[in-house]
């Protein structure tokens, strides 16, 4: 009987680092600084760094990095926010806290991402209608494959919109050779523990080249923070990193090149197995995938039914991701039907994705054998 294969594993990479993530953490439990110590600013600026972008502001989750940088945008009642309907809730959740209305756009098959057609024909559609404002796209970096940045710049460029790259699944991904966090405005990253760099709680950060908005987020994070402790300056929240999940970062930092070096040797070799078998996430010219998660897609429900249970058999993780399009949740459907006069356009796309996908696992410390081992099974029950 062969070993198991798990879809995520977030306690084999303690063993590398056990003695300096104890030593690291017993030296915040000694300083007692559990709140802005100073490996929060030692952590932001070695992700500022590797991502090549000016400024990094540690925060409390993924979650609260796109609501923050939407704060500091001022969006909010009678503002349209771009995003697509193939993404996790939190995408979509943020701009209805503030009291913006989400508008869903389509996936492209290929590649899982934004689809800029859509998007255009969307945000023409919010025009004419004239009801809500056209002010940011959340291109969501799906998998760790980065979305069409260079196209969706120029569109925010063109519109006067804030472009909001939600990296949470694509730390260490990188588009013409220049790493995510460096596009966009601003870039949230998320920490959460089976993200590329993944804490052991929640956390967060925000990448941008913009010193002012740097200073904003900072301010934000800290309940509007003035100058001074006590001044406050604007309404904020309480969306700070902590300084042990910064410190557990660190740690975690010192192997992330070669963690993501094994993510693409993985990504590769699944590649390589599972091409012409079924459909997997294209990438296009100059961008590299972080691997966040290896998602092919099936022809049918109930061929992934299939599959899965093959790879259950055997001891191989799988999950979907997503089972459902974002405009079919309760929480969004509502928001989704009033937003455009007449109804929004269909989203077949992102619909038929929910069907058919299904991510395998992938991990930095599972072997190339073992991606092609689970891609037999998976071509063994198709
Ligand atoms: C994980 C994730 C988030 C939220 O991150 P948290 O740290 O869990 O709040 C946002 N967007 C996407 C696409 C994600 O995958």
């Amino acid at each position: 009987m062969t070993a198991p294969i798990a879809l995520f594993d977030v306690k084999a990479q303690q063993a590398l680092i056990r003695e300096d993530l104890d030593r690291r953490i017993a030296a915040v439990l000694d300083s007692g600084r559990f709140i802005n110590g100073p490996e929060v600013a030692e952590l932001e600026e070695k992700l500022a760094t590797f991502a090549g972008c000016a400024h990094a502001v540690g925060v409390s989750s993924g979650t609260d990095a796109l609501q923050i940088a939407m704060m500091a945008e001022g969006i909010g009642p009678g503002d349209a926010v771009f995003l697509p309907a193939f993404t996790y809730t939190a995408t979509a959740e943020v701009p209805l806290v503030l009291g913006a209305t989400p508008i869903f756009v389509d996936v492209e098959a290929a590649t899982f991402n934004i689809d800029i057609a859509d998007l255009e024909a969307r945000i023409a559609a919010v025009k004419k209608d004239g009801r809500l404002r056209p002010r940011a796209v959340v291109g969501v970096d799906l998998f760790g494959l980065p979305a069409n940045w260079t196209a969706i710049e120029a569109i925010c460029a063109r519109d006067g919109m804030f472009a909001l790259d939600d990296a949470a699944q694509a730390f260490g991904a990188s588009l013409g050779n220049r790493r995510l966090g460096c596009w966009a405005h601003a870039t949230a990253l998320s920490f959460y523990p089976t993200k590329t760099l993944g804490a052991y709680g929640d956390g967060g950060a925000l990448l941008t080249n913009d010193a002012d908005r740097a200073e904003l987020y900072r301010s934000l994070r800290t309940h509007g923070e003035g100058k001074t402790r006590y001044a406050v300056d604007r309404t904020g929240m309480n969306g700070r990193l902590d300084t042990l999940q910064a410190t557990i970062l660190l740690a975690k930092m010192t192997l992330f090149e070669g963690e993501l070096a094994q993510r693409k040797r993985l990504g590769a070799a699944y590649d390589a197995a599972l091409s012409g078998h079924v459909g997997v996430q294209a990438t296009p010219a100059g961008a590299e995938n972080a691997y966040g998660l290896y998602t092919i897609r099936l022809p049918d429900a109930a061929t992934r039914a299939r599959v899965q249970a093959a790879l259950s058999e055997q001891k191989i993780g799988s999950g979907i991701y997503y089972p459902k399009p974002l405009h079919h949740q309760p929480a969004y459907a509502a928001h989704h039907a009033g937003c455009i006069a007449g109804g929004p356009a269909p989203l077949r796309v992102s619909e038929a994705l929910c069907g058919q996908v299904l991510s395998l696992p992938m991990h930095p410390y599972m072997s190339e054998a073992d991606a092609t081992r689970a891609a037999a099974v998976v071509i063994g029950a198709l």
